[in-house]
């Protein structure tokens, strides 16, 4: 039987658990606005912002983060999107087009970096030379994109910087944290993280909407996004358990990853000792950092290193 929207009688596109509603594509979309917009105003992610830096990759929840900034904040904020080639093969050729394709389509100023032409390396090089290197690409990669955000947000005054960071990632985040007793992580899991130490703040306006909920909103609104995971995204361990685990809480008990995420952030997280970290400054390139070299320029020329020594083996 074909089930019908709770609202207005049309063909349902999905069933909402935790309000026990159908939705037709139209209400669907309206829920899923209402959701954002929500969390941007209770959590007042968007206070005293004039500029925002958008960082897109192409995939879907960024794709979604920047359209949805685009259809109700352009008029009053000054959107910035920003995309780095990482140079992960086909994955970052292909995506990053995607992204440049929505910036044009919706006429919003953007930035581009290419991690190879404009630092030497790229996150290929990190896996080809990894036997030197000893690091994984995920954490080469999360340097990259923190140093990059950070360094383009400043570089253009702007005064945020928003990610796609969706409920599962920081149910996620906040569970492989607390599972390592990581205090310190677990305080930067919040929807907005301060301006603080030289660094620019941190926004995450889709912190509340699921991964289902926004594939299910690109998907109706037709968005072009890349639909393919990186390469490098690690297939096993305990973070595909506790994804498991979070999945079979949620099957059982709807919402639970919502009021999981929302306890943390509202009773947990503010409890916690605020990082005292001192404000230094990078002696290669004079960004913000916690030692006389940042991580990103230390990794940029160990990598540089390994290449010209091991380039022909
Ligand atoms: Fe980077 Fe790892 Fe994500 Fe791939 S899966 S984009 S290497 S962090
Ligand atoms: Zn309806
Ligand atoms: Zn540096």
């Amino acid at each position: 039987m074909v089930k019908r929207c709770s609202l207005c009688g049309a063909s349902a596109v999905t069933w909402i658990p935790e309000s026990k509603q159908y939705l037709c594509a139209e209400h669907y979309l309206e829920y899923f606005e209402r959701r954002v917009l929500k969390t941007i105003e209770k959590f007042r992610l968007l206070k005293n912002v004039k500029k925002l830096l958008i960082a897109v990759s192409g995939g879907k929840d960024s794709t979604v983060l920047l359209y949805v900034m685009h259809k109700f904040f352009s008029r009053e904020i000054n959107l910035v999107g920003f995309t780095i080639d990482l140079g992960i093969g086909k994955y970052s050729r292909e995506s990053t087009e995607i992204a440049i394709r929505n910036y044009k389509k919706l006429g919003i100023e953007y930035i581009v970096v290419n991690l190879k032409r404009s630092y030497g390396f790229d996150i290929d090089d990190s896996v080809r030379f990894r036997k030197w290197i000893k690091r994984p690409p995920c954490s080469i990669c999360g340097i990259v994109k923190r140093y990059l955000m950070n360094k383009v947000a400043l570089e253009i005054n702007a005064d945020a910087i928003a990610t796609g960071h969706n409920l599962d990632d920081l149910a996620l985040f906040m569970m492989s944290a607390l599972q390592g007793g990581k205090v310190e992580e677990l305080t930067k899991l919040t929807l907005y993280n301060p301006s603080i130490n030289g660094f620019v703040a941190k926004i995450k306006p889709l912190g509340l909407v699921s991964d289902k909920e926004t594939l299910l909103y690109a998907l109706i609104s037709g968005l072009e996004f890349y639909e393919e995971e990186c390469p490098y995204a690690p297939q096993r361990g305990l973070r595909t358990t506790i994804i498991k685990a979070l999945d079979v809480a949620e099957n059982n008990h709807p919402g639970f990853k919502r009021y999981f995420v929302l306890n943390m952030i509202r009773r947990v997280i503010p409890k916690l000792p605020k990082p005292q970290g001192r404000i230094m400054r990078c002696a290669i390139c004079n960004m913000p950092a916690s030692n006389n070299v940042c991580s990103f320029c230390k990794i940029r020329a160990r990598i540089n290193e390994v290449i010209q020594k091991y380039r022909n083996k």
